[in-house]
């Protein structure tokens, strides 16, 4: 019955689109480039507990430009005043953007075969809008039918 359940899942993500299974953009964690990594910025992203957050240009929280993977933080010394920008320079992680039109199926294969591509940006088609985050585990979510 699992298992039936499962290939359903797997088959459904043909026809199953982005936008109905992403985070929105309201409620994405994310953090502008110009902020300070000082110790509470440090306590504070640790406790929102999320691998990879996305960065954003100062004034715009839908202009992503980068995204910042927390085990990047375990070489940084807070007392050294790096900001945010500061750290996405030094390991450049991609991110794909994709609309929110895409099916999971596609959405997968560029999680699969992107460089660092757990995390993608979804837009809206009619203005190139940011509208949310997608990840490798949404998919799989909707695979395994568990939400
Ligand atoms: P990992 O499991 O690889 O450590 P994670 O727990 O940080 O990563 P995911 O497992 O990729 O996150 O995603 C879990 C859920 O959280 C998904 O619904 C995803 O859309 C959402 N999510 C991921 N990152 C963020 C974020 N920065 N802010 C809000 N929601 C997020
Ligand atoms: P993430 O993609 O969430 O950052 P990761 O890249 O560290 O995690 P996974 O993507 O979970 O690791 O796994 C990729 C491959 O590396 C898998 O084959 C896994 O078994 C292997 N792997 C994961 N952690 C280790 C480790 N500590 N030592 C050796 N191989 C590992």
């Amino acid at each position: 019955k699992d298992e039936l359940k499962i290939a359903v899942g797997a088959i459904n993500l043909k026809r199953r689109i982005v936008v109905d299974s992403m985070t929105k953009i309201e409620e994405v964690f994310m953090l502008p480039e110009t902020a300070m990594l000082n110790q509470t910025a440090i306590a504070n992203i640790a406790r929102a507990g999320y691998t990879r957050i996305p960065v954003f240009r100062q004034g715009d929280q839908r202009d992503i430009c980068d995204v910042l993977i927390t085990k990047d933080l375990a070489l940084i010394d807070p007392d050294d005043n790096y900001t945010v920008r500061m750290l996405c320079n030094i390991y450049k992680h991609p991110i794909p953007r994709m609309s929110g039109q895409t099916t999971l199926f596609s959405a997968l294969q560029t999680f699969r075969t992107g460089d660092d591509g757990h995390l993608a940006v979804v837009y809206r088609e009619s203005d190139n809008e940011t509208i949310g985050i997608i990840t490798l585990e949404d998919v799989v979510e909707e695979i395994l039918q568990e939400e």
